[in-house]
């Protein structure tokens, strides 16, 4: 790195610190090239660290937990009420769960020789980042950028209301409280998530969604049984319902929710979806192209943009907007800048709910095949015939198999129950190999194990 007048110059500029940064810029320095990271916060991690992935599933842990003591019952075992303390419950997420994982990412850095500057980087023309710190002023000159600036929660249309008893899910993970009556606006991922986790710890939730179902756009199949197991752990949830005001009443807060009038709450979520944060970085001063309504930045599969100097990566890129994309994606962006022949061209991008039950998928779902005029073939397995499934008391799982009917081929699958998050890694390994549906039916899975429900639902295909 030279240094003379505060212009620090390097290979490539990282911008955002968060999955998709991070993994660009430790690839980048494995690649020989000379690397820094800018983010506001001066430390790797970003929001699925620090307010996003990892707290979320540190709370579902211990909702887990919650749960699992309680269904002991059903074979003889008592725990008893549950003492939560909240204090002990921060101090784990934060420190030993959030801040080991931080120290970790930034001994990694350090070790790569990958250095992160604190400040917000605002692009002067396209080599060259302005980095604000306070009244510090610093320049990078490089010969790539890559964009990596991620997403934030969006607001509720019309809703102007804040202070801390309107939440997003950042404040929620905080976990200020256990409110009595919790609001939670928007049945997608965040509020299904920390719906449950609120719940859980004893919290009246109800849940209000604008669509007719929970989670739009997943197979309705895979919904059903999370939607059964919420309708029981949440005190109400409306479908096809907006909150059109909320207003301060005393010491909580009232929501109008459409046709239903208003009703009193000690907290509200609001989880709408979240949004690109591509505003602000002075990409006006450069060649790159923002998408029309939504400000995503446009790339093609090797991750640049409209700028040969500037690649960009994750959320800010549009959706999905999962943390393993944007790992995946950094990656890519590294090698492409690097002369490499990488293409962000993966036909399969798990998703997974970590409600209980989890809800898993990737590739092409059922209603998908219809849409596109694939000839399918589907399977169901459910979980009721599974030996494992028994043995944990969760028989109301499903796992489901989408094959081309021409090719024999695996082309999605979706999965129901718990653990599918971690069984999902097995089909999108199938569908990205180009797995045959006969290929699964004729690999030994261990038994017993819910693994099994794969090669079952495959086999039953063969007929
Ligand atoms: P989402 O898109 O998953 O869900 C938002 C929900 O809010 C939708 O069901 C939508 O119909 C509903 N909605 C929108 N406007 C509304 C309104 N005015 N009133 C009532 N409902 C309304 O978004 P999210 O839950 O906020 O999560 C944001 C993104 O973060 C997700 O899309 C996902 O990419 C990511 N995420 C992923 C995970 C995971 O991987 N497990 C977890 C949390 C978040």
């Amino acid at each position: 790195m030279v240094m003379g007048d505060l212009v620090d110059e390097v290979d490539v500029a990282v911008l955002g610190g968060g999955p998709g940064g991070y993994s660009a810029a430790f690839r980048c320095t494995e690649l020989g090239l000379e690397t820094v990271v800018v983010d506001a916060t001066r430390r790797l991690g970003g929001a699925c660290l620090f307010e996003g992935c990892i707290p979320s599933k540190a709370l579902l842990h211990v909702a887990a937990v919650l749960n699992e003591a309680q269904r002991a019952k059903d074979f003889g075992i008592d725990f008893g009420e549950p003492r939560i303390s909240l204090d002990p419950l921060r101090k784990w997420k934060q420190e030993r769960v959030v801040g080991k994982l931080a120290r970790g990412l930034a001994s990694v850095a350090r070790a790569k020789g990958v250095e992160v500057i604190g400040g917000r980087g605002v692009f002067e023309d396209a080599t060259t980042l302005r980095i604000e710190d306070g009244d510090a002023l610093r320049k990078v000159r490089f010969k790539h950028a890559i964009v990596a600036t991620g997403s934030r929660p969006s607001g509720l249309p019309g809703v102007t209301l804040t202070g801390e008893r309107v939440m997003d899910s950042t404040a929620a993970l905080e976990l200020p409280e256990i409110p009595e009556r919790l609001l939670v606006i928007g049945g997608g991922y965040i509020g299904l998530e920390l719906g449950t986790v609120y719940a859980t710890l004893g919290s009246r939730v109800t849940l209000v969604e604008m669509t007719d179902g929970l989670l739009p756009g997943v197979d309705r199949d895979l919904v059903q049984p999370l939607q059964r197991r919420v309708e029981k752990l949440f005190a109400a949830i409306h479908l096809k319902t907006k909150v059109t005001a909320l207003r301060e009443a005393g010491a909580g807060i009232e929501a109008d929710l459409e046709g239903q009038g208003g009703q009193r709450f000690d907290r509200v979520l609001i989880a709408v979806g979240r949004r690109a944060q591509s505003a602000g970085l002075g990409l006006e001063a450069t060649r790159v192209r923002l998408t029309d309504r939504s400000g995503f930045i446009q790339v093609d599969d090797r991750c640049r943009t409209e700028d040969p100097h500037i690649y960009a990566v994750g959320d800010v890129t549009g959706e999905p907007m999962l943390a393993h994309r944007a790992m995946r994606q950094g990656k890519v962006a590294a090698e492409a800048l690097a002369g490499r022949p990488a293409a962000f061209d993966n036909v399969a991008i798990p998703a997974v709910v970590f409600t209980d039950p989890e809800i898993a998928w990737c590739g092409v779902s059922e209603a998908q095949a219809k849409d596109q005029g694939i000839e399918a073939k589907i399977s169901k397995f459910q979980w009721a015939a599974s030996g494992r499934a028994a043995t944990i008391g969760r028989s109301d799982g499903l796992t489901k198999l989408v094959a081309d009917a021409r090719s024999g081929r695996v082309i999605g699958v979706g999965i129901v129950g718990p653990g599918a998050g971690e069984l999902i890694a097995e089909a999108a390994l199938a569908i990205e190999t180009a797995a045959l549906v006969e290929d699964v039916a004729a690999t030994i899975h261990a038994h017993p194990t819910l693994s099994e429900t794969f090669m079952e639902a495959a086999e039953s295909l063969l007929g």
